[in-house]
């Protein structure tokens, strides 16, 4: 398995100001997704770091996390379990409010997709206040799982996403901004 390049991952990270409103640089994804050879090595990488924490399921935030969350899940031959903003699940869920760089926003997660005990993994595109990563550990905590660790792809650092994640999960990310 070749390694991925930290320093080919970050420029292809796409800066885009002032979306999805002013004052937001948007970091996009999509020429890691374009890329098959990066976007290959970035998964093989997130799921050596997920394998560390002996996860039985992937879990993936809404929407670019599903992406990086399930290729983890298929590369370690795990469960995918989803958190969606509020009102696209199907089956009886439970739910968290928080804030996210621009805006509000609630994320809910199938009551039944965890059980008691099982440990898990989170896998998100990016971490900025850590409003929408803190939501998905209250989630999943309070279903009785366990957050082994959470994996990002990019950390926004002059946010301090980190510290609104409990201190007892482990937080880890690929490139840092
Ligand atoms: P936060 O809850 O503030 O940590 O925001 C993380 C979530 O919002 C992730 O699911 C990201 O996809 C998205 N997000 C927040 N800020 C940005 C940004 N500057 N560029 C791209 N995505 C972002």
């Amino acid at each position: 398995m070749s390694r991925v390049n930290l320093q080919q991952l970050k420029s292809a990270i796409r800066d885009i100001p002032d979306f999805p409103r002013a004052g937001i640089i948007f970091k996009d994804i999509t020429p890691i997704l374009g890329d098959g050879q990066l976007f290959q090595r970035v998964i093989d990488h997130l799921g050596e770091e997920a394998e560390k924490a002996s996860p039985s399921k992937i879990v993936g935030i809404d929407a670019r996390g599903f992406l990086f969350g399930a290729a983890v899940a298929y590369k370690l031959g795990l469960g995918c379990v989803l958190i969606r903003k509020k009102g696209k699940l199907p089956f009886k869920t439970v739910g968290s409010s928080y804030q996210l760089e621009y805006g509000d926003a609630e994320v809910e997660m199938h009551i039944d997709a965890i059980n008691p005990g099982e440990r898990v993994v989170l896998v998100d595109d990016l971490l900025a206040t850590g409003g929408t990563s803190g939501a998905a550990v209250n989630l999943i905590q309070k279903v009785g799982g366990i957050v082994g660790s959470a994996l990002f792809v990019i950390e926004l650092e002059f946010l301090p996403g980190r510290k609104n994640l409990p201190p007892d999960v482990p937080v880890y990310s690929m490139v840092q901004f």
